[in-house]
């Protein structure tokens, strides 16, 4: 499976996953246009693995087979409900997101139980609710031979989160504030709280503490949804490289715009030894 990261943060998200000819973009945060520039820019920039499953079709446009929305803020539904009435793809969301967010004609809506997997085609998606200021799920997206999960959009991690991504080949996951700098930065007390509170995100500390306790199986980590006012992605990296000393695991940061490319295949190399300094990779891709 092929994980296409095109943006991730307050400005707006979208996830690709392709595998075995399904291509399903987890949240909207991008319209077909800039998608198939993102997918064009990945295959010159000579992506790992095959882009066949993504530089199919027409190069000024490109669409999914369908989208899945993650939850009702305006960063992830993002055009979702232009995919929708234009190009006539379904969207799938639970019944609380539809319900707060215009998707688009009723009929090409299709609601999941945020705790009951679902399948597009040949990706099977399992979610698991996680504590937001809307109902937000985590996901993990299965092709039948191996898994990765998408984590964001959290105040805190909740009892069974890490069992519900254990051994994910590739972990996507939220880091999106130092302490620090959000204490010291220029957002006004009340979203500084609401950004720290048990239903806003998830900070560099609480990030490195799940991956601290992340068992074996996982040979890539890429950060996700960084603020670019509270947070810098060195910051967020050495602190995740920190929690992850001496695991055996690839480590990235996603930037806003992408491309970011992973496979769920491990890497030829990299998963072979202990992460050290010198494995960190920067906003690679770009
Ligand atoms: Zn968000
Ligand atoms: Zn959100």
């Amino acid at each position: 499976m092929q994980i296409t990261i095109i943006a991730s943060g307050s400005g707006g998200n979208a996830t690709l996953f392709a595998s075995r000819g399904t291509r399903v973009l987890v949240d909207a945060g991008v319209g077909p246009r800039v998608l198939a520039q993102c997918l064009a820019a990945a295959a010159m920039a000579g992506a790992r693995g095959s882009t066949s499953d993504c530089t199919s079709g027409s190069t000024s446009e490109w669409t999914p087979d369908a989208i899945v929305i993650t939850h009702a803020h305006a960063d992830h539904v993002g055009v979702a409900a232009r995919y929708n009435k234009k190009h006539k793809i379904p969207i799938y969301a639970s019944e609380a997101t539809a319900r707060a967010a215009h998707l688009g004609e009723p009929e090409r809506v299709r609601l999941f139980s945020p705790r009951e997997p679902f399948a597009i085609g040949a990706l099977t998606f399992s979610p698991r609710p996680l504590p937001h200021d809307a109902a937000q799920v985590a996901l993990v997206v299965d092709d039948g031979a191996r898994r990765a999960a998408l984590v964001t959009d959290l105040g805190e991690v909740p009892p069974g989160l890490l069992e519900h991504v254990a051994g994910c080949d590739v972990l996507m996951l939220e880091s999106n504030y130092d302490e620090d700098m959000l204490d010291a930065g220029p957002y006004p007390q009340h979203l500084k709280r609401r950004i720290v509170s048990a239903r806003g995100h998830l900070s560099n500390a609480q990030a490195c503490a799940l991956l601290a306790a992340l068992p074996g199986g996982t040979h890539t980590v890429a950060l996700m949804h960084l603020s670019e006012n509270n947070n810098r992605p060195d910051l967020a990296l050495a602190a995740a490289r920190d929690a992850l000393l001496g695991k055996r695991a690839r480590l990235l940061a996603a930037p806003p715009r992408g491309p970011l490319v992973l496979d769920t295949a491990p890497p030829p190399g990299a998963a072979r030894a202990p992460i050290a300094a010198r494995q960190l990779g920067l906003f690679p891709g770009m």
